[in-house]
């Protein structure tokens, strides 16, 4: 079978299922299939050929028995290279961790092996989570499917590209600004994070402690929702995690036009309008218009203080992950420079040599940001405001909820723009999340979904669908219908009109 890699993983599960193709065969596809295409694509920066051929054997094996087949048994992943893997390395896109092999696997990744999920390698991204182009990955950029001279979003461009150019059928991301949802929005595939908590943060390199969470990368709206299934629900190992898990495939799976019926959806006023390129807001409106036309009564909402979100987020932010990148200090964990000329070092002078060889740019910038909003005599006037700005959020959000089942709007501003573009403009950078910030600095779960190619560069655009905290299930409902809809319109997957990247090998 050629098209093993084109197969959902809904899709992929059955075929297995019925003994049609076994997960050896599915594996090896998607294997040759990064050979052909990685080269040009950059997704993964470890690949794992004979851990996952291993591994699917297993699930071969698992299967043949009989016993216990959980339903993505044999199904291959993509896992994003700040999420702890034993045995496999982990650097989080930077030099600092380059060579470092974890002693443990994240409970996530736990979970993935035990739904039998053969681990195909590890992928791309901005160095330690900060970015939105991948590009800040200290490993060199990933490259969008879609156009190979353009960004794949980040930072998890690497999971998202993967899926998009067929590399794997599903991947792990995380998102503590959009990094999740944005790769999504630009590669024309799905993207979900979950409510804050949903997915055990244990063994995933922190960036931002309180915004931190990972969660499903795939093509469909059906096949996040099983990836979700498996990764998500409570862990002792994670003080934030909660009991929440279950029952999304069958949801996205039933989900009819009949359920958009009386729906209240949610236009957010502060997110559009100005600023979003003009084929982000025309894709948006009419998929807002499949949702008037299935019975869904759109009303639009106000969230005044979502336009200091940007600002918090980035005291807040850099804040965390200031103290979260402390423990890269030449004594633990990579990388360890000894500084030239100096005959016996300090460990203060190894570390400085080490932490200024180790990082990039960006992780810099942020650190001496952070570091100087956690300083005393700043405390109140940065960090302590931001924290008021986020519980201010927190109630734009249960105010808008209180008229509106789901808020929707564009998921980034732009499509996808060209590598090197923004890549000496911060804060041009850091605009490409404006719309998804909300969302983690107060905790809601939020999705993805491709809604279209922008008429002036054809570019995939993503809308945004956001629900109230432990409301998960609406995404998924409301995604798979509106998902149907969509590709009714399009007659047939978006993705069915991304360039093959087929390459002479
Ligand atoms: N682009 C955002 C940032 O740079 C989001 C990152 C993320 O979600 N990991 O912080």
């Amino acid at each position: 079978m050629t098209d093993l890699v084109r197969l959902s993983a809904a899709a992929l599960a059955e075929a297995l299922g019925a003994g049609e193709v076994s997960s050896v065969e599915a594996t090896q596809a998607h294997l040759d299939r990064i050979s052909a295409v990685d080269g040009a694509v950059h997704a993964f920066l470890h690949v794992d050929a004979d851990g996952a051929l291993a591994q699917a054997t297993a699930a071969d094996a698992r299967r043949a028995a009989g016993q216990d087949v959980p339903p993505l048994l044999g199904v291959p992943i993509a896992v994003k290279d700040i999420v702890a893997t034993k045995d496999l390395p982990t650097t989080c896109g930077s030099k600092i961790l380059d060579g470092w092999v974890p002693p443990y696997d994240a409970t996530l990744v736990t979970r993935l092996r035990a739904a039998g999920m053969p681990i195909l390698g590890k992928t791309n991204m901005d160095e330690f989570a900060m970015g939105s182009s991948t590009e800040h990955s200290a490993y060199g950029p990933t490259h969008n499917p879609w156009d190979l001279e353009r960004i794949p979003g980040g930072s998890g461009g690497g999971s998202s590209a993967a899926v998009t150019a067929f590399e794997a059928p599903l991947a792990i991301g995380t998102d503590t600004g959009g990094s999740i949802r944005q790769p999504g929005a630009v590669t024309g595939t799905v993207g979900v994070k979950p409510t804050y908590g949903g997915v055990s943060r244990y063994g995933l390199v922190a960036l931002a402690s309180s915004l931190d969470q990972a969660g499903p990368v795939a093509r469909t709206v059906l096949d996040a929702a099983m990836l979700h299934d498996v990764i998500a629900g409570h862990d002792p190992m994670d003080s934030t995690s909660i009991d929440r898990s279950g029952g999304w495939p069958s949801m996205a799976n039933a989900a009819r036009r009949a359920e958009i019926t009386g729906l209240r959806v949610g236009v957010v006023k502060e997110l559009g309008g100005e600023g979003y390129q003009a084929g982000v807001r025309s894709r948006f409106d009419e998929a807002v218009q499949l949702l008037v036309d299935a019975g869904a009564e759109v009303v639009e909402v106000s969230c005044p203080h979502f336009e200091y979100a940007l600002g918090a987020y980035y005291l807040i932010l850099p804040s965390e992950a200031s103290s979260n990148l402390a423990k890269f200090d030449a004594m633990r964990y990579g990388l360890r420079v000894e500084p030239p000329g100096v005959p016996a070092p300090s460990a203060e002078q190894v570390m400085s040599a080490t932490r200024e060889a180790g990082f990039g740019a960006e992780v810099k910038r942020r650190i001496i940001l952070g570091t100087f909003a956690l300083s005393s005599g700043y405390y109140d006037a940065y960090y302590g405001q931001a924290q008021k700005v986020r519980t201010l959020i927190s109630r734009d959000f249960e105010a808008a909820f209180g008229q509106a089942d789901v808020l929707v709007s564009p998921t980034a501003p732009t499509t996808a723009f060209r590598i090197g573009d923004k890549l000496d403009e911060p804060l041009a950078m850091y605009l490409n999340d404006i719309a998804t910030i909300p969302a983690n600095l107060a905790g809601v779960p939020g999705m993805s979904l491709p809604s279209g190619l922008a008429p002036e560069d054809g570019l995939p655009v993503g809308i945004q669908i956001l629900a109230p905290a432990l409301e998960d299930a609406r995404l998924y409902t409301v995604g798979a219908a509106l998902e149907a809809m969509l590709l009714d319109r399009w007659g047939g997957p978006l993705l069915d009109r991304a360039p093959s990247l087929e390459v002479s090998v």
